[in-house]
């Protein structure tokens, strides 16, 4: 596909984002195909018979590229999924690993269903089902192929994957690494459920820590004086929203759902909207904001920071020329366009890629996965010995000085790691190394060109694949 030609699918519009990079490497022929065509897809088509009817679903699931196994992404159910979204997400999976160093390959899959149609029981039944067509031709297993939460699933979906995977396989005693976004008492681990959206905000939190990033982007201050509008209240949106106002005091003063949003210049109180989705299953009605039925024009709202956390296409032709921030965190997977991300780029935007911004999911889900195969919860070990030895460091302080040590020193040194504390330092690790890659890259390339951060971000995970893939003699 020539630079002009514009995608028409969100595979091709993904494929453009990487030829972008691509054009900065030296590759021999062939080598761009092999790198951005999936490795394999499968289709299933499974009937499952209610009391009433019997109905026909169709699923899928893409590996990307199985360089490094297993093959991670997670499991869309959704009416508007088909290949094309799977092959898409797939492919952003294998570069997201490779920027995050995360040792995976990438997969995607999902099922084209409405789940607000079905009552848990019947969810239940379609997602056993889904699952055991997927494990049954080896694209579920915790060596292979190791699928986690998307758009439509939970932890729910994942527990029931992981059993049907099981009462498959008794044998296999690593049968709980078959996903990962597991509830806790199944060996999820703490952390993954807000992962992405605490991954979100460690990013922007790299982004403001590095001053000449902000400044560049024309920010003055840093992420608490920043107003920002969220488009996508579920997951991904949610908990990120609720961080950025809780720990870095943002005003987020727009938020964004299917039914409609919701806009404050005064800023937002995010748990307790959230606590009125809950309630009423909308936004409308919500005190002190104004709703909008038609809420994806609130994007178009003046804001510092957009933060897209719904669906891929999200910022298009139609509306990019409307969008005012000047920072787009792209928390969603590929909600800018092709065409967008280019008009963005030509205005000066600043865009914090998909494929960085979102991998905070894949990095905790990464630690599940090794926590279910060492069959051992992080710091279960070492907690009480660390707490032992701050205790000896602070008596050793006081006897030296005559002196007590404060109240909050104290806490903070004889307290021992808990899980939830060593997820959240190695999740906040990956995203500043990454950011700090990226950022990196992005001045250091091409005879004084500053890259965009896409682009940059592209350029490492190529580099990181294409290796492997040489070494692996499969380019
Ligand atoms: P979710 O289903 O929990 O939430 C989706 C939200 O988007 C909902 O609030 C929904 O109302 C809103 N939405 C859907 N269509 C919309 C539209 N047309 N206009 C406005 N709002 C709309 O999904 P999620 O898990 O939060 O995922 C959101 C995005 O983040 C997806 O692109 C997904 O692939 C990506 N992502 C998710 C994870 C994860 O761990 N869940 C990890 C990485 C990336």
């Amino acid at each position: 596909m020539s630079e002009s030609e514009v995608p028409e699918t969100f595979r091709d519009s993904v494929s453009h984002m990487v030829d972008r990079a691509m054009g900065y490497l030296d590759l021999p022929e062939g080598a761009r195909e092999a790198v951005k065509t999936c490795d394999s897809v499968i289709q299933v088509s499974f009937p499952i018979r209610f009391r009433d009817r019997i109905e026909v679903f169709k699923g899928w699931r893409a590996v990307h590229s199985a360089h490094r196994l297993p093959a991670k992404g997670g499991l869309r159910f959704s009416p508007t999924m088909d290949q094309d979204h799977a092959e898409a997400l797939a492919a952003l999976m294998t570069y997201k690993c490779a920027i995050v160093d995360i040792p995976f390959g990438g997969s995607k899959g999902g099922l084209r269903i409405d789940p607000q149609k079905y009552n848990e029981w019947e969810m239940e039944r379609i997602t056993r089902r889904f699952a055991h067509e997927l494990i049954q031709r080896d694209y579920i297993s915790p060596a292979q192929n190791v699928p986690a939460p998307d758009v439509g699933t939970s932890q729910r979906e994942m527990a029931w994957i992981m059993e049907t995977y099981r009462d498959r396989h008794p044998e296999d005693l690593d049968h709980a690494a078959s996903v990962t976004g597991k509830p806790v008492e199944l060996g999820g681990i703490r952390g993954r459920l807000e992962a992405t959206g605490r991954g979100v905000q460690y990013a922007l939190q790299a982004f403001f820590r590095e001053g000449s990033a902000a400044r560049e982007a024309g920010f003055e201050g840093g992420l608490g004086d920043q107003r920002i509008i969220i488009q996508g209240f579920g997951n991904v949106g949610y908990y990120a929203a609720r961080f950025l106002q809780e720990d870095d005091h943002a005003k987020i003063v727009g938020v964004i759902k299917s039914d409609g949003g919701v806009y404050s210049e005064d800023g937002i109180d995010i748990e307790a909207l959230h606590d009125y989705v809950r309630r009423s299953g909308t936004m409308e009605g919500f005190a002190g904001v104004e709703f909008v039925r038609d809420g994806n024009r609130i994007m178009e709202r003046e804001c510092d920071i957009l933060i897209p956390a719904a669906l891929e296409g999200a910022i298009h032709r139609d509306n990019v020329d409307q969008i005012q921030a000047r920072l787009i965190a792209e928390a969603a997977n590929g909600p800018c366009t092709w065409e967008a991300d280019q008009a963005l780029r030509d205005r000066g935007v600043t865009i914090l890629p998909d494929v960085y911004v979102n991998a905070g999911g894949v990095i905790v889900s990464y630690f599940e996965w090794v926590r279910n195969l060492s069959h051992m919860r992080f710091g279960r070990l070492e907690r009480r010995y660390d707490q032992a030895q701050g205790q000896h460091i602070v008596s050793a302080i006081e006897m030296m000085t005559n002196e007590s040590v404060p109240e909050w020193i104290r806490d903070a040194v004889v307290r021992g790691a808990e899980e939830i504390d060593l997820v959240r330092s190695g999740l906040d690790d990956a995203m500043r190394e990454a950011f700090r890659e990226m950022h990196e890259v992005r001045e250091m390339e091409s005879n004084g060109e500053v890259l965009d951060y896409r682009t940059a971000a592209y350029l490492i995970a190529l580099r990181k694949i294409i290796r492997a893939r040489s070494d692996l003699k499969l380019i």
